[in-house]
C-alpha cells in the first residue's frame, strides 16, 4: 500500500547555504503522486519540481533538484530522508524559496512534524524497484555500490584525516524503524576549513554550530559535541537513504558507500537504470512492505530533539 500524510505539516527555518527564511509546508497527495515540490514564490512559469533522480542537478554540497524551467529547490536529502524513512510515498510540499530549511542539520525535526500529524494509507499497492545485479560506480577513490537483497540495507565507510571523525563504518538494515530511531537525529558535519572556504564562496550563510557539527583536527568546535561518537557515519547514511529515495519507488537492494557522496549515489541511481536488467518493480507483498522503512515506526524511539 501507498501512504501519504494525514493532514498537513509545516516548517519554518533557515536555508544551510542562503542563509534566507524560508516557509515548507508538506501537503498530502493522491496515490501515485509521487513527491512534488511547489516553489510558491515562483508566479510565472513552471513552478512544480519533481523530487526523481534525473531532476538532480550533481552540486557536490547538497542535493539540487531543477526542473525542465531552470526553477530549483536545494538541499533536499533530510527531507527525503525522512519522507522515506516514515513510509510516506506521496506529497507536495508548498516552499517560498530555494532551500529547504535546514533545522537542527538532521532529520528528526522533519520526522517528529511527520510522525505527530501521522501517516495515512491509500488503498493502491506499492511498487518497489528490485536490484537485480550489482551496479557499482567510482570517482576520486569514493565509491558508490548497490547488491542484490531483499530489503533495503545501507552501509558505509568514511575516513577522514581530522582525528575528531577519522575512520568510521556502519552496517543497517532499513526494517522497523531503524532509520528513525538510529540515523535521523544525526547532523551534518563539516571541517572548519571547508566553512571557510563555503563562506568566501557565498554558501553555507546559513550554518551554525548549531545545525552542522564543525570540526578542527582533534576539536569538536560545536557546542556538546557529537550525539553519536559515530554521528558522522550515521549522517552519511542518512544523506543516503534520502538521496536513494530519489529512486522515485523503494529500493529493494544493498546499498555500500565508500567515501561516497550526493553527487556519487546519484551518479549510481543513473548507472543503476541505464544497465539492462539491473532492476524490476515488483509489487510489494505484505512481508516486503513490512521490511520497508517506515514500517513498524515507535513513536517512543524518535530521538528528541531541538
Ligand atoms: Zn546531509
Amino acid at each position: 500500500m501507498q501512504n501519504s500524510l494525514s493532514s498537513s505539516v509545516v516548517f519554518e527555518g533557515t536555508g544551510l547555504h542562503s542563509g534566507a527564511p524560508v516557509r515548507m509546508v508538506l501537503r498530502a497527495a493522491p496515490a501515485n503522486h509521487g513527491i512534488w515540490f511547489h516553489r510558491t514564490d515562483i508566479r510565472i512559469g513552471d513552478a512544480m519540481v519533481p523530487a526523481i533522480w534525473d531532476a538532480v542537478d550533481r552540486t557536490p554540497l547538497c542535493t539540487r533538484l531543477v526542473n525542465n524551467a531552470g526553477v530549483s529547490v536545494s538541499t533536499v536529502e533530510h527531507l527525503m530522508a525522512a519522507l522515506a524513512g516514515c513510509g510516506v510515498h506521496n506529497a507536495l510540499i508548498e516552499i517560498d524559496g530555494p532551500e529547504v530549511p535546514i533545522l537542527d542539520g538532521s532529520a528528526a525535526p522533519f520526522v517528529r512534524g511527520i510522525m505527530t500529524q501521522g501517516v495515512r494509507a491509500q488503498a493502491v499497492p506499492l511498487w518497489a524497484i528490485q536490484v537485480m545485479k550489482p551496479v557499482s560506480v567510482e570517482k576520486d577513490g569514493a565509491r558508490a555500490t548497490l547488491l542484490p537483497a531483499d530489503s533495503l540495507e545501507i552501509e558505509f565507510h568514511i575516513d577522514f584525516q581530522d582525528a575528531a571523525i577519522g575512520r568510521q563504518s556502519k552496517n543497517l538494515k532499513m526494517a522497523n524503524g531503524a532509520f528513525a530511531r538510529e540515523l535521523c537525529d544525526s547532523r551534518t558535519f563539516c571541517r572548519q576549513s571547508d566553512v571557510d572556504l563555503m563562506h568566501e564562496n557565498g554558501l553555507a550563510l546559513g550554518g551554525t554550530l548549531e545545525n552542522a557539527v564543525v570540526v578542527d583536527g582533534d576539536d569538536v568546535l560545536s557546542p556538546g559535541g557529537f550525539r553519536h561518537t559515530d554521528e558522522a557515519v550515521r549522517h552519511k547514511m542518512l544523506d543516503a537513504l534520502g538521496d536513494l529515495a530519489l529512486a522515485g519507488n523503494p529500493i529493494l537492494g544493498r546499498y555500500v558507500g565508500e567515501r561516497s557522496g550526493h553527487s556519487l549515489t546519484n551518479t549510481l541511481l543513473r548507472a543503476l537504470f541505464a544497465t539492462p536488467g539491473a532492476v524490476r518493480m515488483v509489487k510489494c507483498d505484505t512481508k516486503t512492505a513490512s521490511d520497508l522503512p517506515g514500517y513498524g515506526l515507535v513513536w517512543a524511539e524518535i530521538p528528541e530533539v531541538a
